[in-house]
Order: C-alpha cells, then sequence, then structure tokens
C-alpha cells in the first residue's frame, strides 16, 4: 500500500502530462474556462501567468489541486456542450430529412417496366394492354418510412408528444410547432448557453 501511494504521484503525472498533451492548451484553456469550479478559474489564471510559464501543467494541476479524472471531466463536459449546440444547429435539416423520409414514392411496376402496358401475343399479332399488376399507371405508391411517419405526427402535434418534448418544442402551447419555432428555440438554447458560459468565465 504504502509502496504505491509513492509510486502513484509519479504515474499520475506522466498521465497528466499526455492528456494535457493531446488536448493542446487552446481547447484546455477553454474547458477551464467553462466550468463553476474555482480550481479550474485558478489553472486557467495560472495558464497565462508568466510567473508560471516554467510549470508544467501536471505540476499545476497538482498546486490547485485538480486530478486527472477532474481533468479529463472537465474536458468531457466541454466537449458534450459544444456536441450539444452542434446537433441543436443541425436539427432543423435533420427535421426536413425526417419529413422527406415520411414522404410516399412512387416506385416503377416490374411487371410492365413502369411503362403502364404489356404486350399480348395473339393469333392477330401482338396487342398493346394495359399492365394487369398496376392497371397502366405504370408504378406504384410506396409508402414513406414508419419510423419516420411516426415522428412527423408527433412533432406536427397530430398524435399525443412525450411531456418534455412538448414543453421544450411548443412554444405556442395551443399550436403545432413549426420549423420556425423550432429555430428560434435552438438559438434561444444557444444565447442562454452563452450566457451561462460567460458567467462562468466572470465567476
Ligand atoms: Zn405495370
Amino acid at each position: 500500500m504504502s509502496m504505491k501511494k509513492r509510486r502513484s504521484p509519479a504515474r499520475k503525472d506522466s498521465v497528466m502530462g499526455r492528456i494535457s498533451e493531446s488536448i493542446g492548451r487552446e481547447e484546455m484553456a477553454a474547458s477551464l474556462a467553462c466550468t463553476q469550479d474555482p480550481r479550474a478559474g485558478r489553472l486557467l489564471e495560472m495558464l497565462f501567468d508568466p510567473a508560471y510559464r516554467q510549470h508544467s501543467f501536471p505540476k499545476l494541476c497538482e498546486r490547485v489541486h485538480l486530478s486527472v479524472t477532474d481533468v479529463v471531466d472537465l474536458f468531457r463536459r466541454f466537449k458534450l456542450d459544444q456536441g450539444i449546440v452542434a446537433m441543436a444547429k443541425a436539427a432543423p435539416r435533420i427535421m426536413a430529412d425526417t419529413a422527406i423520409d415520411a414522404e410516399s414514392t412512387l416506385s416503377p411496376c416490374m411487371n410492365c417496366s413502369g411503362t403502364g402496358s404489356i404486350i399480348v401475343k395473339s393469333s392477330e399479332g401482338d396487342i398493346e394492354r394495359p399492365c394487369p399488376s398496376c392497371l397502366g399507371r405504370g408504378s406504384f405508391r410506396v409508402p414513406g418510412h414508419d419510423k419516420s411517419r411516426e415522428l412527423f405526427y408527433k412533432t406536427m402535434g397530430l398524435t399525443k408528444r412525450e411531456p418534455l418534448m412538448a414543453q421544450q418544442i411548443n412554444i405556442h402551447s395551443n399550436q403545432a410547432p413549426t420549423v420556425e419555432d423550432f429555430v428560434m428555440e435552438t438559438e434561444r438554447a444557444m444565447e442562454t448557453e452563452k450566457a451561462l458560459k460567460d458567467g462562468k468565465r466572470r465567476r
């Protein structure tokens, strides 16, 4: 046990060194700026303080009592925040894709190769007749993707939505949300997040 304890700091030091190297200074600073943890705030100040220029990142972490797990967790949360914003930005496009997937499409009739007619051989020669499979239409309507349709109806308020989703998306309580509503909501969420981050930066 005591052997382990003695060996531990050096090992932690090298792990911390590798982590900070792979994350990079700019990203590390950004992740430290996005938390309310006072230790992260102190570390951020030290990173940009010329007085600590000679100190390695692991040494600075040790000074503010931030462990390897703490640093990784701060960075993980920072990246998750970025991911949520990226997802929110992509939401209008993905919703439009879902609407397209939900739409029916026309599939050409295999029996008449989409022409709507077939040639029937008779004693009087070849006669063109309407295709019996597609009744001369040349194609079949293929309903849109089931899951996309289900989601489409839910989002448009035509079927019961999950309470959380309804609360987050439906701005006008008695109207079905539009894509514009969703974009507005996304922008509002991003502004809130930015305000939160700015607030945290000021501490
Ligand atoms: Zn046909």
